[in-house]
């Protein structure tokens, strides 16, 4: 099974796609892990994202491709992914799409995790003071947001056009959430 996960930044797609990860055994993979991995380690890869993650900017459809292309090719992704916060555009939606098909696959779900600008600010300046992102600094989340408004939430009807999305109210406990989604995974298989 193949699922994805979208929402605005600081929605807790992080947190609730581990908790998927563990319930259904499929390995989750974050574009946004794997581009702070890549810049923590300095390779080519995290030197070209780095100044564009920091500003709060989208990194290029390209680079996203071959990271999920590289990411879809492991063994461990052979019965499918949870792959979460990875498609923000169009391109990197239709992107998906064939590198999946290629695969003789296509997505199952795609769920969407709903909360208010309020709550998302609220989230994000508490995480301030527990980590240490560059990206969740005050003019980096507005352009974080801007970045979402235009170029991801279009990627909803997208997917409304084609498979459905399951919109999950994201506010209440870390649990709450997670059994909205436990939820609607089993009412669809
Ligand atoms: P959030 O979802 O809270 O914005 P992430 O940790 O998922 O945080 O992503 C951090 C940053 O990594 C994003 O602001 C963006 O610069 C980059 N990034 C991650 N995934 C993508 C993607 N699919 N397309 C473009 N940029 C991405």
């Amino acid at each position: 099974m193949d699922i994805l996960l979208l929402g605005p930044p600081g929605a807790g797609k992080g947190t609730q796609g581990a908790l998927l990860s563990q319930r259904t055994g499929l390995p989750r993979f974050a574009t946004g892990d794997l581009l702070r991995d890549a810049v923590a380690r300095e390779t080519p890869l995290g030197l070209d994202a780095k100044a564009i993650m920091e500003s709060g900017g989208l990194v290029s459809d390209d680079i996203i491709l071959g990271i999920v292309r590289d990411q879809l090719l492991l063994p461990s992704a052979r019965d499918g992914v949870i792959l979460d916060g990875v498609v923000r555009t169009v391109p990197q939606a239709e992107g998906v799409e064939a590198l999946l098909s290629q695969l003789g696959r296509q997505l199952d779900r795609v769920i969407f995790l709903d909360v208010s600008d309020e709550e998302v600010l609220e989230r994000i300046d508490r995480r301030r003071d527990l980590e240490d992102r560059a990206d969740d600094a005050p003019e980096a989340v507005v352009r974080r947001l801007q970045a979402y408004r235009s170029q991801t939430a279009p990627v909803l009807a997208w997917y409304d056009d084609r498979i459905g999305v399951s919109r999950i109210p994201a506010q209440g406990s870390v649990e709450a959430v997670a059994e909205r989604i436990a939820e609607v995974l089993e009412a669809s298989s």
